[in-house]
Parts: structure tokens; C-alpha cells; sequence
């Protein structure tokens, strides 16, 4: 699953990658696109960015959006290199002069005037840790808004923090000792304010990991790590599914009150 540092990683990599090229063609399959898609032919590629876990190409007055979920991908090849997977996984296929982009399996991928994807993307989102607007009073703020949520569960709300994903979720709960069943209502406000700076803290050593090539496994202290001693306290860390989002919980209960 793609988190906001993973989404970040990609748009680095493909704004490096793609960069100057001006589109020869577009092949699309999706069913939200808003404007017709010859007018991106003849544009410049600007730049790519994230927003939460969506990666955005932009190009001059249009915008693309791109969410992976689990299994979508993204890969920039040689104008005539063959591709490397089917022809009917492709998503999206941006021809410039030199190179190709192509988008693998990628449940969303919408195309819009740039001012109005960016407008409804934004509302939707959260203060995201990897934007040079974040907002950590915001942040404590948005969580707050949730007296009643497990915090847990509210965690993974896009419109809370933005790019947070199953791995960061479980890791910031550990890193702040907070127990992911316990309600917002319960936190102290010290406890919501580490929260949020290990969302921060966390996202960027994610984000550096990735963008070094390196395998996170160095950041995850209890993530995947069932009945493995806990690396502060080393009694076995539990496995759960929280409810009601059914997601995998891993949890010190020495560690996290
Ligand atoms: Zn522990």
C-alpha cells in the first residue's frame, strides 16, 4: 500500500525523469476524465508532486491525478523501449519525445483543469507532514474533531492527517506510547501533540529511506513483528484486526497505555 512518503518518493522520482518532455500522445483508460484528453498533447511536463497518498503530474493549466492504492505502479521508459508488463495492465500512457510515462493498474486516474483538481484535492486532505504547508496545530486540531473515534481509527482519516497509511499508523501509536483502542476524547493534549510531531518525524525518515533506495525495515519496531520482542521493553508484540476498519494492529501493551 502506498503511503504519503512512498507517493512523495514517486513524484521526486518522476519529476527528475520526465522532466521537459512535451506530449506527442496520451493513451488513457479511466473513467474520470473531465476534459478531453488531446488537449494535454503539445503541453510541457512542469512537475510532479504528492498530496496525502495521491501523486499529481502537472502540466501547463491541467493537472493528473494519480492514486496506486495496492498494487498500481509507475515506470518511465525510453521512447522505444518495450514495456514491461501486459498491454492491458496500463492505466496511462504519456508519450513525450524522449521517454514514456506509463501507470500500471492504478485504481484512480483522473485528469482535470489543474486549478480545479488541486482545489477539490486540497479540501479533501488534511495538513500532510510532507507539504511545506503542514500545520501541527492543525493537525491536533483535525484529531480532535473526533472526541469519540478510537484513535486508531482516525489515524488512517485522510481528511485528518494527510498520507498516514496502515505501517505509519502503527509505528507513530508505538513511538508515542498511546494504545491505538483508546478514544481521542481520553488523550491528553500532550499525548495528541507527540502523535501528530511522530507523524512528522516518522513520514520524513519514511520519505528519506525511500528516496535513498533503502528498505524501511530499520523504522518498523512493531509493524509485521508479531510475537517478536518489543525493541524497548522486549515482552512479545501483539496482533490484532482493529475494529471497525479491519485493518492490522501490532501493539506493546507494556509500552502503549
Ligand atoms: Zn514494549
Amino acid at each position: 500500500m502506498v503511503e504519503g512518503p512512498t507517493a512523495k518518493a514517486y513524484a521526486v522520482k518522476i519529476s527528475r525523469g520526465f522532466r521537459g518532455e512535451v506530449v506527442k500522445s496520451v493513451f488513457v483508460r479511466s473513467k474520470r476524465i473531465f476534459i478531453p484528453v488531446e488537449r494535454l498533447v503539445g503541453k510541457k511536463f512542469l512537475n510532479a508532486d504528492s498530496f496525502g497518498k495521491n501523486i499529481v503530474l502537472l502540466f501547463d493549466g491541467i493537472a493528473v491525478r494519480l492514486h496506486l492504492m495496492m498494487y498500481g505502479t509507475i515506470h518511465i521508459y525510453g521512447k522505444d523501449e518495450p514495456l514491461l508488463k501486459p498491454e492491458e495492465r496500463v492505466r496511462l500512457r504519456i508519450e513525450g519525445e524522449a521517454r514514456k510515462l506509463v501507470v500500471y493498474n492504478a485504481p484512480i486516474v483522473e485528469i482535470n483543469e489543474k486549478e480545479s483538481l488541486l482545489k477539490t484535492l486540497r479540501e479533501g486532505l488534511g495538513p500532510d507532514p510532507l507539504s511545506n504547508e503542514w500545520d501541527r496545530s492543525k493537525a491536533v486540531k483535525n484529531i480532535m474533531g473526533f472526541p469519540d473515534d478510537k484513535i486508531g481509527v482516525i489515524l488512517l482519516n485522510q481528511s485528518v492527517i494527510a498520507g498516514i497509511g496502515n505501517i505509519l499508523r502503527n509505528e507513530i501509536l508505538f513511538r508515542a506510547k498511546v494504545h491505538p483502542e483508546r478514544r481521542v476524547k481520553d488523550l491528553s493534549y500532550e499525548e495528541l501533540e507527540r502523535i501528530v510531531e511522530f507523524s512528522e518525524s516518522l513520514s520524513k525518515e519514511f520519505l528519506k529511506l525511500k528516496l535513498e533506495g533503502k528498505k524501511i525495515k530499520s523504522i518498523l519496531f512493531v509493524y509485521n513483528r508479531y510475537r517478536k520482542p518489543c525493541k524497548v521493553c522486549g515482552k512479545p508484540i501483539r496482533y490484532y484486526m482493529q475494529e471497525p476498519i479491519k485493518r492490522k494492529t501490532f501493539v506493546c501493551d507494556q509500552c502503549q497505555k
